[in-house]
């Protein structure tokens, strides 16, 4: 295909406002998908992104669309054919008139700040992004997010206005909005329906005329950026790329730049969006390679695909650039509900990382669940998803306990000296109605948060806070959301690492350390969490023979206690009437036989309990 023809772009969009029903529409119009195979959501073959109506595996799609442009000339020159462009005259008007196949390759993406990383590899192999906004909704925080991804990456952004159909289309404020906000100008912006397809064909011709082809040489040196890798159990590693410059063929040896492996070219073609074969890919080009590489980790999304040999120093391969190791920002423990499952987790967890590179396990062993993983995931979402694979695919129930962030043990860089703790801190961007400005700023100030930016648009405004990490994944969002009525939306980026005033606080119950429920906690917060936390264990334990007492400690000082009274069996019950020297006798006998049942007592908490206190929290 002439490279001059083939348009690369994603769609962009916050979470609902309608990309994978528009791909849906591409798909029809296109004839790629036809009407009898169709169905809602099409490109979303996952079984728990269609439950749960998120995109959570970005997914290509190569489309061809037959196009006629006529173009005004000044110049008659008519030497064309049937395949190029001719010229005519009509009256005083000099007309161009070409009809050309063109290639679309779309690639729907998922929007969650958790797969940012695939995201922006995404918009790296593509020209152009349609920026869809929700004409009920408009502009939200991930509108922005991405729109600053694309804008970077220096793609043509196409603004679209989603969902006119309806009754409750703001379509001229949002309109507005957009103007306003990013700098579009009014009449470049597109009104479309993807559930009715009013206007998406228009929408098609836009993407072929603003979209500008990709400008990759085929003469030079093979380079292709990974932009996604899947593992399949019988033919290994399929690698999604675009061809930045170069040819890629079968049988033919390439490189994997970062690992420096070197492989045969088994099977390569593009996606329809299924896999179908083909003999070469070229500059420009968007498909899959399959090679003899069996373990995914040696194939990483951002790697550069590229020639098996350098044939002189002057050819010398740049890798493309942006290529990052996925890193794990939030640790849960995870533990079978049933702990005849451990061997069967161990089995899923490994099953699952042959596919999922961002995921990381470690055994650990807690007294009170026994056996288990210290599992590491991108995010809260990423978490809940692997959750819902082991229940699914694996018919497992894990219990995942409280979240950690990922802290390192690092030194000054000043002074050089010590090892204190370091945590990852985020940039916040938070959406909002101009009236929640002050709850959302004091929610975020009350999180450690530093305000870095506030800029107003029209009614709405972008507050940026710079804050912990680690109090995102403790319920910021939900926070947030209450204070706003859940009008504000919002997205973050991991900014950097700061030092952190951490302290261990531990969980006792009679002098028992809980291991499952002690964790690092701030120093200047730490006695209100231990607080709350004993307080809450004593909500949720039930009452034995013997009085328990629950207690925080940090730094071996007990900062919080909580009593749990025994039951008081009535010894004097069955004595009527009141000989005194004997009640006294056999109340002193019982509070003895207490005494003994104390020290002795292995304490024994209900996992029930911890469950609350976990799931709970
Ligand atoms: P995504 O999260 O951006 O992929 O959004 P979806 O494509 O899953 O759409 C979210 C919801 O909006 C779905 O229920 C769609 O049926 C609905 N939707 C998408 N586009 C339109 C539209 O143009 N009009 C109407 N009425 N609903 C739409
Ligand atoms: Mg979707």
């Amino acid at each position: 295909m002439n490279q001059q023809n083939i348009r690369n772009f994603a769609i962009i969009a916050h979470v609902d406002h309608g990309k994978s029903t528009l791909a849906d529409r591409l798909l029809e119009i296109t004839n790629t998908v036809p009407k009898e195979k169709m169905r809602e959501q099409f490109l979303d073959q996952n079984p728990i992104s269609r439950k749960r109506g998120i995109t959570i595996k970005l997914a290509p799609v190569r489309m061809e669309y037959e196009f006629q442009i006529s173009n005004v000339k000044s110049q008659i020159s008519n030497d064309g054919d049937e395949a190029h462009p001719k010229e005519l005259e009509i009256g005083n008007w000099k007309l161009e008139i070409s009809s050309s196949k063109y290639i679309l390759n779309l690639i729907d993406t998922p929007g969650h700040v958790d797969f940012s990383y695939e995201v922006s590899r995404t918009l790296a192999a593509c020209e152009g992004a349609i920026l869809l906004v929700d004409a009920t909704q408009g502009i939200q925080a991930q509108t922005v997010a991405h729109y600053k991804e694309a804008a970077k990456q220096k793609l043509v952004i196409i603004p679209v206005i989603n969902k006119i159909d309806l009754e409750s289309a703001q379509t001229e404020a949002v309109a507005k909005d957009m103007v306003d906000f990013f700098g579009f100008k009014k009449e470049d912006i597109l009104y479309i329906s993807a559930k009715t397809g009013e206007n998406v064909s228009l929408l098609i011709e836009e993407i072929i005329k603003r979209i500008p082809s990709p400008s990759g040489q085929k003469e030079k040196p093979l380079r292709c950026l990974i932009f996604d890798a899947l593992y399949d159990e019988f033919r290994g590693v399929v690698a999604y790329i675009r061809v930045v410059d170069g040819e890629v063929k079968k049988n033919e040896n390439v490189k994997f730049y970062q690992n420096n492996i070197v492989s045969e070219v088994v099977d390569l073609g593009y996606f329809s969006p299924f896999l179908v074969s083909g003999e070469s890919l070229t500059a420009g080009e968007i498909g899959y390679i399959i090679t003899g590489i069996k373990d995914i980790r040696l194939a990483r999304v951002g790697d550069t695909i590229t020639i098996s040999k350098i044939k002189n120093q002057k050819s010398k391969i740049t890798p493309l650039p942006g290529y990052k190791l996925p890193k794990p920002m939030v640790f849960f423990g995870a533990y079978p509900k049933n702990s005849n499952d451990f061997p069967t987790l161990k089995k899923a967890l490994a099953k699952l990382t042959l596919n999922d590179t961002a995921l990381t396990f470690q055994e650990e062993y807690s007294s009170y669940f026994g056996s288990g993983f210290s599992i590491g995931f991108l995010g809260l979402l990423h978490a809940e998803i692997v959750k819902e694979r082991l229940r699914q695919e694996f018919g497992l129930d894990v219990l995942l306990t409280m979240p950690q962030v990922l802290y390192e043990k690092r030194s000054d860089p000043t002074t050089g000296s010590g090892q204190g703790i370091w945590e990852p801190y985020m940039k916040l961007f938070v959406y909002t109605p101009q009236q929640y400005i002050g709850s959302i700023m004091n929610v975020c100030q009350s999180k450690k948060g530093t305000l870095l930016d506030i800029s107003y648009h029209g009614n709405s405004v972008v507050i940026t806070f710079e804050l912990p990490y680690s109090m995102f994944i403790r319920g910021l969002s939900s926070e947030l959301k209450s204070v706003s009525n859940g009008f504000a939306s919002i997205d973050y980026e991991i900014s950097n690492y700061k030092e952190a005033d951490l302290t261990k606080l531990e969980v006792r119950v009679n002098d028992t350390p809980i291991d499952i429920l002690s964790e690092l906690v701030y120093k200047d917060e730490g006695i209100r969490v231990a607080r709350g936390k004993t307080l809450r264990l004593k909500n949720f334990l039930p009452r034995q023979q013997f009085r328990q007492i629950i207690q925080g400690v940090i730094d071996r000082k007990i900062v919080s206690k909580e009593e749990i009274p025994p039951f008081r069996k009535d010894v004097l019950q069955k004595m009527s009437g009141g000989d005194r020297r004997r009640k006294d006798k056999l109340l002193d006998k019982q509070k003895k036989g207490k005494s003994r049942l104390l020290s002795h007592a292995k304490i024994s908490i209900p996992q029930e309990a911890l469950l609350s206190m976990i799931e709970g929290s």
